[in-house]
């Protein structure tokens, strides 16, 4: 299965549960719109959960529907699709989220650099260093940066990947 479509139904099953990834998954899986019937039928769900479900998802901008007179007692029928521009906005939402925390954990992993005076090994946080114009204490001979925190490498180009996706994918959703 596509990861993006594994990452999708485990937000549904987040918000609605089993019940909305029978529904959705329904959905996804046909290549028409559905009726409550077509998917109560499909679900094995009563009509009052398949509704409510309906109801979530449509609330999520995941599914619209289509309002259809019937020819013969003039009462509404509502059909059934997937959104898939609102899947798409959902899918985007979700990578943002994960790429703002990639990004406050580099930071963080990137603050937590050290120096040290290779005289008398005496090791200190950015901002001592900074304190003291990056002297050691004692020997007054040059601090020197530690070797590089090993995450800010991976990190880094985990949070250049992920940003040019959002970017590529907002500029393809606005067009
Ligand atoms: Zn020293």
């Amino acid at each position: 299965m596509d990861s993006n479509l594994k990452d999708l139904l485990r937000f549904v099953e987040g918000y609605l549960g089993e019940d909305g990834v029978k529904v959705f998954r329904a959905l996804l899986d046909s290549d028409k719109e559905l009726s409550y019937n077509d998917i109560i039928a499909k679900t094995d769900l009563d009509e009052q959960t398949v509704r409510r479900v309906l109801y979530e998802l449509n609330d999520l901008g995941m599914v619209i529907y289509k309002r259809v007179q019937s020819p013969e007692d003039g009462r509404f029928i509502y059909y059934w699709l997937v959104n898939s521009y609102g899947i798409n906005q959902a899918l985007l939402n979700r990578k943002r989220i994960t790429l703002e925390r990639l990004k406050a954990r580099l930071s963080h992993e990137m603050e937590a650099v050290f120096f040290l005076c290779l005289n008398d090994g005496i090791r200190l946080s950015f901002d001592e260093a900074l304190e003291l114009d990056f002297r050691c204490p004692k020997c007054s001979s040059l601090l020197v940066q530690e070797d590089r925190n090993p995450y800010i490498e991976p990190l880094r180009r985990l949070v250049e990947k992920l940003s040019k996706e959002v970017e590529d994918e907002r500029r393809s959703l606005s067009d």
